[in-house]
């Protein structure tokens, strides 16, 4: 079978279901668009709560994945389980996150359409897990060929290497992503993975120089000091003690009994050569990390000129040293979901605005070009209502007015530019806008609940108060140009990449962190664009990192900021499939002798005849323009099914 599960009614799971009863009200539906009261979030959750006590993870909305983090290892992630969502049918199989992987990649071969899984949740929810998931099902289930081994190699060995510069003990999660990636796998005409892209978004530098309580710094700093070797080591003047260094004791946790730091080491250093970095290369890079906790011991001391002086003069002598054509691609994008505490920053800002993105990115790819086709093809249907999020992207980003335009202004401009002259000009630009609130009152009195320093965004997910504390300091990201001389000196090759000559000569001002963030987005947002999407939705159940605990508020809250109730809906009312009416009777014409071996008449004729000899009832299917529209994928399969009896 060939067709791509959009699938909106889970119609050969519901005659299971509902001839087992009792069974469904302990399991619940494994689709929430099977659920009675669809519109009920109670329901919804009541739904999620059952599958999750009977360690059943995975539901869909449609073809959209809902995944709850279990908290511990499931029986469900085996060679055996790959082999049973290998080429089946999205609907004849319990959820899983195969099944998605599964659907994407036959699509991308059959329909000859690049694919993106987009996985989005809060932190902890599961995202990370899930995209190795999906890698490790290509990379066992995939044909190979040639070189392919190595490229599967190197696709599962990307993760650790990322994981130990990009990722770090928080505490919301022991192996936190602090940075946003999208990695993208290409396929030859075999389908073999070939190769692959990875592109990062917005790590969190400053955890290099800052931890707070309870957290770490990147997970590399540890494991190389607990597992490197004792030459190693010598090399590049470190101890074997974390305690030690400055840059990694500033959360007061530098060990964690969950964490393994030395035989993380040993699959981090394997990984660094099998994904292509040589002996001399990986030297280079641990030269940097030593010297990084080097530069955190270092000491000043004030002389009385008003001068520092360096007290430290062990550190400073280690400083002192210092694809084919014809490939398709499935692009999977793990980024952090929208973040709301109780201080917001920038960092927040950023995160937020990103994810506003990607709701006009559905938005665009799902629900408003589904409801237009419908419209162009003059089907008649209920419309569902749904908020259109531009309006907020545009207020962050728009130009000359938007919040990071007005944010760079300030940033660029001389004098007594400061965090509350940038809140004053948002105030005077962004009053009255519907998305946009401070505490000040158009009639000049004062919201009561409302910090002077914040800004509030309604955000389609809901509120965001923002503190403007450090909005400018972050988004100038400026390094002096004396540190950039020295770096562009070094001898080290991989620094030298790092800080570009160029760039010293380049008189023009660099880009602003959160303008470089506002363009990596557009770029992101035209590669997803082109894209076929899938959604894997995660939530967390708990927030203390336990097996078995539902936590019914945290849970509602993320119903809500997924948007999950907005898509069931959307799925709800619409149509499974849709073919051109060319391509349906090329290929089903055989199925009936009036069409068979050619039809003569108007196309939509055609159709017509065909599905009435195959016994299409009228609820099941509607005629558009150029496009037959099926509702349930039972009717595509059976007709599938005739086909090759
Ligand atoms: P962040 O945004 O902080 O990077 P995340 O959404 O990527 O968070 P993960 O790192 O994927 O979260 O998951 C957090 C932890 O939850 C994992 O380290 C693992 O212990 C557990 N976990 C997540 N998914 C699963 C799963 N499917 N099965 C078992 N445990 C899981
Ligand atoms: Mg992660």
């Amino acid at each position: 079978m060939n067709y791509r599960a959009t699938a909106v009614v889970n119609d050969g799971v519901r005659a299971m279901m509902e001839s087992a009863l009792t069974a469904r009200d302990r399991v619940g539906v494994q689709d929430f668009v099977l659920l009675e009261n669809h519109t009920s979030e109670v329901a919804f959750i009541e739904n999620l709560r059952k599958r999750f006590k009977e360690n059943l993870i995975y539901t869909y909305i449609g073809s959209v994945l809902v995944s709850v983090n279990p908290y511990k290892d499931l029986e469900i992630y085996t060679k055996q389980h790959m082999e049973r969502y290998r080429g089946v049918n999205f609907y004849e199989v319990s959820p899983h996150i195969y099944a998605i992987s599964d659907n994407a990649y036959r699509s991308m071969r059959t329909e000859r359409r690049d694919q993106c899984i987009l996985i989005s949740g809060e932190s902890g929810a599961g995202k990370t897990e899930a995209s190795k998931k999906v890698l490790q099902y290509y990379a066992v289930t995939c044909p190979a060929s040639g070189h392919v081994e190595t490229v599967k190699d190197r696709l599962l060995q990307s993760n650790p290497v990322l994981e130990a510069f990009g990722n770090a003990k928080t505490l919301r999660n022991d192996n936190s992503s602090r940075f946003g990636k999208y990695m993208d796998i290409q396929f030859d005409f075999k389908g073999a993975p070939v190769g692959g892209h990875i592109i990062n978004y917005l790590l969190e530098k400053s955890r290099v120089v800052h931890q707070s309580h309870g957290e770490r710094n990147f997970h590399i700093f540890y494991q190389l000091i607990e597992g490197g070797e004792e030459d190693l080591l010598r090399r590049l003047g470190l101890e074997r003690t974390p305690q030690q260094y400055q840059y990694l004791v500033k959360g007061q946790c530098p060990k964690v009994s969950s964490i393994n730091d030395r035989n993380e080491w040993k699959v981090v250093r394997k990984a660094l050569t099998v994904i292509g970095f040589s002996d001399d290369e990986v030297e280079e890079l641990l030269n940097i990390i030593a010297s990084v906790l080097h530069l955190g011991n270092v000491q000043f001391g004030g002389e009385d000129g008003g001068n520092a002086y360096i007290t430290t003069d062990t550190q400073i002598k280690y400083l002192a040293r210092e694809t084919s054509k014809n490939a398709s691609v499935i692009g999977l994008l793990d980024i952090y979901g929208f973040e709301v505490f109780q201080n917001n920053s920038f960092e927040q800002f950023c995160i937020n605005y990103c994810n506003e993105k990607l709701q006009q990115l559905f938005i665009e790819l799902t629900l408003k070009s589904e409801q237009e086709e419908y419209e162009a093809e003059g089907i008649t249907w209920e419309p569902v209502q749904y908020f259109n999020n531009k309006i907020i992207c545009d207020l962050v980003e728009e130009k000359f007015k938007g919040i990071i335009s007005i944010l760079d202004e300030e940033c660029l401009r001389p004098g007594d530019a400061s965090d509350l002259t940038f809140l004053e000009k948002l105030e005077k630009t962004l009053g009255g806008h519907a998305h946009f609130v401070t505490h000040k009152l158009a009639d000049g009195k004062t919201r009561k609940m409302m910090g002077r320093e914040d800004f509030r965004m309604i955000h389609y997910a809901g509120e965001v108060n923002y503190n403007v504390n450090g909005f400018l300091d972050k988004n100038n990201d400026l390094l002096f140009r004396n540190l950039k001389e020295v770096m562009c000196l070094s001898e080290n090759k991989i620094l030298t990449q790092c800080f570009d000559r160029e760039e010293l000569t380049d008189k023009k001002r660099p880009e602003t962190a959160a303008t470089q963030f506002k363009n990596s987005l557009a770029k992101l947002m035209e590669i997803l664009m082109s894209k076929e999407p899938s959604y894997v939705r995660c939530i967390k159940p708990n927030d203390a990192k336990q097996a078995g605990r539902f936590d019914e508020v945290l849970i509602r809250h993320q119903v809500k900021y997924l948007g999950l109730m907005e898509n069931l809906r959307v799925r709800r009312a619409g149509f499974a499939y849709r073919r051109r009416y060319e391509i349906f009777l090329q290929r089903y014409k055989s199925l009936c002798p009036d069409t068979w071996p050619s039809w003569d008449g108007r196309l939509v004729d055609g159709v017509s005849t065909l599905v009435k000899h195959l016994g299409y009832k009228p609820e099941e299917y509607k005629l558009g323009r150029s496009k037959i529209f099926i509702r349930f994928p039972k009717t595509l399969f059976a007709t599938e099914d005739a086909l090759e009896t």
